[in-house]
């Protein structure tokens, strides 16, 4: 039998608050999660869920002075991420584990050119690399995302929202992290570049062995791209299992079922979406018991006061009480 492998990222107990004079904001609320080597997880839920405070955590990017860890750990190949120094940490951001952001924008400079940003980073990580092996790697890096190395000189603003995003893939990828998080990194892109953009993440994973966190709200980028989905809602995953297992017809959370049934699914033609009914909760009021029960049309008198318990299936995993319990703790 294979030995079971140590995970690449492993999240336990996870508690993020953001605290400002006026509330408390409970935004992350004790989450586990493996990534193992490889592997691309995807972390689903609407705006609010808790997606990208939890990859701010794992960056240790939260804002310093509202966002708060306050309970839990995040062992990056069994180092403890929380316990490093500030200057560790900035080592270990591109060299090891790097972040995309939704807009490129975000993460480029406008009056610098693309060859320069991608030098800039190579130079931080690489310090003693001579200039012409630089220069080399910055255009192996272009081409690798499909951008003419002769472009190298022009600036952000002379390259399309598309060129733009793979020219951010090819930065965070300059020091070959072992964990690459994209913050929904093809929304801002029309669908065919979206396409090509995620082809290119899955070739570049392929070939460099490069584990992902995936963050979206888009069920169709979770089919192309997971091997595991982790649905989150008011700042708990409350399934958790194998792309199939999210992805096939089998008993899923009501907030799945929900987040399917809000996507257009043109196999079947359906024509008629039916969002889910309601808003998140406000993460500085949470309701108790199941946190989805002011919208959920299969809430019982239990959802309302008692936490959902986890109904175990093999590594698939979800938190309602409608499927009773099978071990207890959390997912
Ligand atoms: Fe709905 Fe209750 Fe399940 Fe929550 S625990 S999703 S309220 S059935």
């Amino acid at each position: 039998m294979a030995e079971p492998q140590t995970p690449l990222l492993s999240i336990r107990g996870l508690e993020v608050r953001y605290e400002t004079d006026e509330a408390i904001t409970h935004a992350v609320n004790g989450i586990n999660l493996d990534i193992n080597v490889g592997e691309t997880v995807g972390l689903v839920g609407e705006t609010g869920a808790g997606k990208t405070t939890t990859a701010l955590a794992v960056m240790r990017l939260l804002p310093h002075r509202t966002g708060k860890i306050t309970e839990g750990c995040i062992l990056f190949r069994g180092e403890d991420v929380l316990r490093k120094s500030n200057g560790e940490m900035r080592q270990m951001r591109g060299e090891r584990i790097s972040m995309i952001f939704q807009d490129p924008m975000t993460s480029l400079n406008p009056t610098m050119t693309m060859g320069e940003q991608i030098r800039e980073s190579l130079e931080i990580h690489n310090k003693g690399m001579s200039a012409a092996l630089t220069d080399a790697r910055v255009d192996e890096l272009l081409t690798m995302v499909g951008i003419p190395p002769r472009r190298k000189h022009e600036y952000p603003h002379q390259f399309s929202g598309g060129m733009k995003q793979r020219i951010v893939i090819a930065i965070a990828l300059a020091c070959r992290p072992e964990l690459l998080i994209a913050d929904e990194p093809t929304t801002a892109l029309d669908v065919t570049i979206q396409a090509q953009v995620l082809a290119l993440m899955n070739e570049l994973k392929e070939s460099m062995r490069t584990s992902m966190i995936l963050i979206t709200h888009d069920l169709g980028v979770v089919s192309e791209m997971c091997d595991k989905v982790a649905i989150m809602y008011a700042g708990e995953i409350i399934e958790r299992g194998s792309a199939d297992d999210i992805l096939d017809d089998g008993p899923h959370h009501p907030y799945t079922v929900g987040l399917f049934n809000s996507i257009p699914d043109i196999e079947r033609e359906s024509k008629r979406l039916s969002p889910i009914a309601g808003l998140m909760p406000d993460p500085a009021a949470l309701p108790g018991g199941c946190k989805f029960h002011p919208r959920c049309g299969d809430a019982a008198d239990a959802c309302r006061s008692l936490a959902p318990p986890p109904f175990v299936s093999g590594e698939h995993i979800i938190a309602c009480h409608k499927f009773g319990s099978s071990n207890g703790g959390r997912i």
